[in-house]
């Protein structure tokens, strides 16, 4: 078979691995100058970084598996994380249930309530009955208004902004159990995993394997358009590298752009089936990734509970992965969900220092913007899609309704959130779908 694959991320490259593997004939597009997406890398002090911070949950088996595959299992480490919590100007250690006692901004009893509730959280192994409610909805009344407020909303109000009241409780579970399945032992110690080499080593060595087994990958070029001929849509309108635009024929085509992109290069589609595609929409994410020459805090992961700060989270990557791997050098990043389009969005990357070096000399009153050796900036468009409540039925399928065609992309990865593991594993599925289609 020959299949077009449009994007070059995860799923994308994924899909590309198991086609070729399988004997197949596999040629992916990706309009960015780099692969791997959402999960891309740069350059820092002699290292390679995520755009935005990236790390494993013990759970995350496919890509655990794949990176073995890939022979880079050696490189993959799993690390002790350490999380905080900002609260009224304080850092609290939140990395487990020991802690959540000690959560002082709390009173105990609210405490014990939030605890026992997580727990049984913990053990429900189905999400089905939390797919009619809000976290919100469900999290007041079980833990209490008060555990909502101050531990549950500046959670949520971190990923989702303006929709965290409309987040379903589904998504908090997940995220629950998740955690959970990272964590080992009495002290509930949790381990995060991380490929020493950078998720865009995974990535190059992904893409060699690919290539060698007969694929064809092209950076800087886009698909503008998927035609439809002979009653199917499997042919594609592509400018390679700057060049002529062209068209390519395949027997299949596997997307995996976000669904705002894939609804301007389909052809059209039947209502029920675009509205599934426009009923979901998605959050960009904002990150100020800063090198420094001293750590900010001890902490890998905080999640900041103050609505009056710019950002919803520090991710301190130096907390966790060796320091070394960047020449010494301490990385943090500063991390938003905001709408495309909103004034954070919108911001320069000069301004968006000034803005935060205030505030990030509130959590360490130390701080000072000399200790920044150099700061990039980076927006990653379609990063978080918004997961209200009744999600599982809009989920648009991975079999269009037009012949040949198919879509994976994060918007059908539930009841778990997006993530490379989920992608890798779509990728795995949809392309074994392609071939069991053709077989038919
Ligand atoms: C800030 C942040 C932190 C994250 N942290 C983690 C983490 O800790 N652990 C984890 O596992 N996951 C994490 N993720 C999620 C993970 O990176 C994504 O879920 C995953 O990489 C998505 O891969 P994908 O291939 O499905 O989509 P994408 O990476 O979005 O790939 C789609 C590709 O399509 C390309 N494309 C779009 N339009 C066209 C076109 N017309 N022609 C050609 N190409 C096109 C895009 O450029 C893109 O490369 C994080 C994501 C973000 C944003």
């Amino acid at each position: 078979m020959r299949v077009g694959i449009i994007g070059g991320g995860v799923a994308g490259l994924a899909a590309a691995h198991h086609l070729t593997k399988a004997g197949h004939f596999a040629e992916v597009f990706e309009v960015a100058p780099f692969f791997g997406g959402q999960a891309s890398t740069f350059d820092v002090f002699g290292g390679r970084l995520e755009r935005g911070y990236h790390h494993l949950f013990i759970s995350d088996t496919s890509i655990t598996e794949l990176i073995e595959e890939l022979g880079l299992g050696d490189k993959l480490e799993w690390l002790q994380s350490s999380v905080g919590f900002y609260h009224g100007g304080k850092i609290w250690d939140f990395a487990n249930p020991r802690d959540l006692l000690l959560f002082k901004p709390l009173p105990i009893l609210d405490r014990i309530r939030v605890g026992l509730w997580t727990l049984i959280l913990q053990k429900t192994k189905s999400y089905k009955k939390f797919e009619g409610v809000t976290a919100q909805a469900w999290l007041t009344s079980h833990m209490g208004k008060k555990g909502y407020e101050v531990i549950w909303e500046p959670l949520l109000r971190g990923k989702f902004g303006e929709y965290h009241d409309k987040i379903g409780m589904t998504w908090i579970w997940n995220k629950v159990t998740l955690r959970v399945a990272s964590r080992k032992g009495a002290g509930q110690i949790e381990r995060l995993g991380y490929p020493m080499g950078s998720f865009g080593e995974v990535i190059d060595v992904l893409a060699e394997h690919i290539v060698r087994q007969g694929g064809q990958l092209h950076t800087s070029s886009s698909v503008s358009k998927v035609v439809e001929s002979d009653g199917s849509a499997t042919t594609l309108e592509v400018q390679i590298d700057g060049g002529e635009p062209e068209r390519r024929e395949y027997d299949a085509v596997i997307a995996t752009t976000p669904s705002y992109v894939f609804t301007r290069l389909a052809p059209p589609m039947p209502q029920e089936y675009t509205e599934k595609l426009e009923g979901i929409n998605y959050l960009s994410a904002v990150l100020m990734v800063l090198v420094m020459d001293r750590p900010f805090t001890n902490k890998y992961w905080m999640n900041i509970a103050d609505p009056t700060m710019p950002f919803v989270a520090l991710i301190e990557h130096t907390n966790m992965i060796d320091k070394d791997l960047y020449g010494g050098k301490h990385i943090l990043y500063i991390s938003n969900y905001p709408n495309r389009g909103s004034k954070l969005y919108e911001m320069s990357a000069e301004d968006l220092m000034d803005l935060f070096v205030p505030h990030l000399q509130k959590i360490n009153p130390d701080f000072d913007r000399s200790w920044v050796i150099e700061y990039h900036h980076h927006r990653l468009d379609g990063a978080q899609p918004i997961v209200g409540t009744n999600y599982e039925a809009g989920i648009p399928e991975h079999r269009t309704p037009l012949s040949g065609l198919y879509l994976a992309n994060t918007t059908q990865i539930y009841p778990e959130d997006r993530g490379t593991n989920y992608s890798v594993r779509m990728g795995l599925q949809v392309a074994q779908m392609v071939l069991d289609d053709a077989s038919d």
